[in-house]
């Protein structure tokens, strides 16, 4: 039986191997990783003695073992003879297998036919699947109360998210629970469900030997709830902050801001949360728990409406990119740390550029001729900051129209980007690219020639896909500074992690993370 896990969560690695050798070699792979136990999925099995296997299964485990015989009315793998199945279900209880799962609609009759042969150190886990969606909280009630009146040890309910916020149910469900609960949702919205598991006091939760080893939709690797999400110093008191955006899969958001919070010492966790509808979201997880969110695509100008008070330069952006819940009120802040991150990053490239003279007072931007090429987001980010330094704003891009709505908004001059290689009103001007052209796999592409790039002092691009794209690799070899979209995104996550936790960032930390993840 499972001892005591740090957080009253334990980590469960799910066996699915087609042969019981395969199946005791994974079991040691699973203790070397550092699992607490595991689920052997005897259903995945391509041939199984239960007289011979069972015993070979249970004498063989250096972990706890769950065993778990899942028929495919249940979802599983198993479609024979039902009483075969439950007869090993039983002998695994009289092997002193830890846990036994049995599904719900199977479990009155089992429990009743074990009552007297139980060792006292097996339990019996109650299951019941839910393929399709999450029920109402009424009825997941109902359901965790039927479980329990079948005399289970232990309570398990996965169910499939249709959106992230059925999961706020089940974290409700787990909350109210006075026996051990194991309550799950299953797909990539119901992520949260098995990140925030030891928050929300659920009794396990599951994670992979690797990518592809999955027993259920939506499991993530053990290596990822270890080593990224830490989730073995997760509490009740911990913070949840996390990237509102769709999608988020490929986010290196949580690696990065994860370690952050654990080298400055910050009780929080950092998600992914895959939303479909932002202000639904921001509605269904109000409580002080959810205390920060980044957001990116296509939430950043929805994310506005949604904040109780937003940044002035937000607000002119017409874009948000971070919500901080505030303490004292629990409002909805909105910021745009793109700006900020933008808009430095090419300040200091100019101040070490002309090092000799005093900026204590002045932006270095002021007065410049600034070009912004592109109108989109970013676009809106870098005009705004820079309008905002006292700069002269020239914003070019494919579609005119939208080049002249910015231009109007900031109160400078548009000009279409086919003019751009001969737009040369003055030197010493600045560049940035805010739009994709560069952008990996279109590597040699860039939005002006080299030859209109002399008219720069410093030339930054938002692209960070690659680090040096073919723009920064032309303005740097016609003796620009060069500035790139890795600076951004790092400024930005920084400010970011400033606003959310009140801590400064360790930048030298996030640096190293983002120079090794690019
Ligand atoms: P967005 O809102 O979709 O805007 C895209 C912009 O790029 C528009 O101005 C669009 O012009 C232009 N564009 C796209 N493809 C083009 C092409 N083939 N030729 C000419 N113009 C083209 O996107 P966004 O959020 O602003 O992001 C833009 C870029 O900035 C992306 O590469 C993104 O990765 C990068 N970015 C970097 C950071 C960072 O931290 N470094 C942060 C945010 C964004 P039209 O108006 O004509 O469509």
């Amino acid at each position: 039986m499972l001892g005591m896990a740090q957080n009253g969560c334990f980590l469960c690695i799910p066996i699915v191997a087609h042969s019981v050798e395969e199946m005791v070699s994974q079991m040691q792979q699973a203790h070397t990783q550092g699992a607490d136990c595991v689920e052997l999925r005897i259903d995945h099995l391509k041939s199984f003695n239960p007289q011979v296997d069972l015993h070979t299964l249970v004498k063989s485990s250096i972990l706890p073992i769950i065993v778990t015989y899942r028929p495919k009315w249940e979802g599983g793998e198993y479609e024979g003879n039902e009483e075969n199945r439950l007869n090993a279900l039983r002998l695994a209880v009289e092997l002193g297998a830890d846990y036994v799962d049995v599904e719900l609609q199977a479990a009155p009759d089992f429990l009743s036919s074990i009552s007297n042969k139980k060792p006292e150190n097996s339990k019996i886990i109650v299951s019941n699947h839910n393929y399709k969606f999450t029920p109402s909280l009424e009825d997941l009630s109902v359901l965790v109360a039927r479980i329990q009146s079948t005399g289970a040890d232990i309570v398990k309910i996965a169910t499939t998210a249709t959106d992230i916020t059925d999961v706020a149910r089940i974290f409700q469900v787990l909350a109210h629970c006075q026996v051990p609960i194991l309550a799950l949702v299953m797909t990539e919205k119901g992520l949260i469900s098995r990140l925030l598991c030891p928050k929300f006091g659920g009794y396990l939760t599951f994670g992979t030997l690797g990518a592809g080893k999955e027993s259920a939709p939506g499991q993530p690797t053990l290596k990822d709830l270890l080593d990224t999400y830490k989730i073995r110093s997760l509490g009740r008191d911990t913070k949840v902050f996390g990237l509102i955006g769709n999608p988020v899969g490929h986010s290196k958001g949580p690696i990065l801001h994860n370690q952050a919070l654990r080298e400055t010492g910050v009780d929080g966790i950092y998600v992914p949360f895959l939303v479909d509808n932002i202000a639904e979201f921001l509605k269904v997880y109000s409580s002080p728990d959810f205390a920060g969110f980044s957001v990116t695509i296509p939430f950043k100008e929805a994310a506005l409406k949604c904040c109780d008070e937003v940044d002035p330069l937000a607000q002119s952006v017409g874009a948000v990119n971070t919500i901080v819940r505030r303490k004292s009120d629990g409002k909805l802040i909105g910021y745009n740390t793109d700006c900020d991150g933008s808009i430095s990053a090419i300040e200091d490239a100019i101040k070490d550029k002309y090092a000799t003279k005093d900026w204590t007072q002045i932006s270095p931007l002021t007065g410049k001729l600034f070009v912004v090429v592109g109108a989109g987001g970013a676009g809106k980010a870098l005009a705004f900051g820079a309008k905002q330094k006292g700069a002269r704003v020239v914003i070019s891009n494919r579609n005119f129209e939208r080049a002249k709505a910015l231009a109007s908004q900031v109160g400078g001059e548009a000009i279409p980007l086919d003019k751009l290689d001969t737009f040369h009103p003055e030197t010493g001007m600045i560049l940035a690219n805010t739009t994709s052209i560069g952008m990996h796999p279109n590597t040699d592409q860039t939005p002006i020639s080299k030859d209109s790039l002399m008219s720069y002092s410093v030339v930054f691009d938002a692209v960070y896909t690659p680090k040096w794209t073919r723009l920064l690799q032309d303005a740097e070899s016609v003796g620009a500074s060069v500035v790139s979209g890795l600076e951004m995104f790092i400024r930005q996550a920084m400010g970011q992690f400033e606003l959310f936790t009140g801590c400064k960032a360790p930048e030298k930390l996030m640096r190293e993370i983002v120079m090794n993840i690019t």
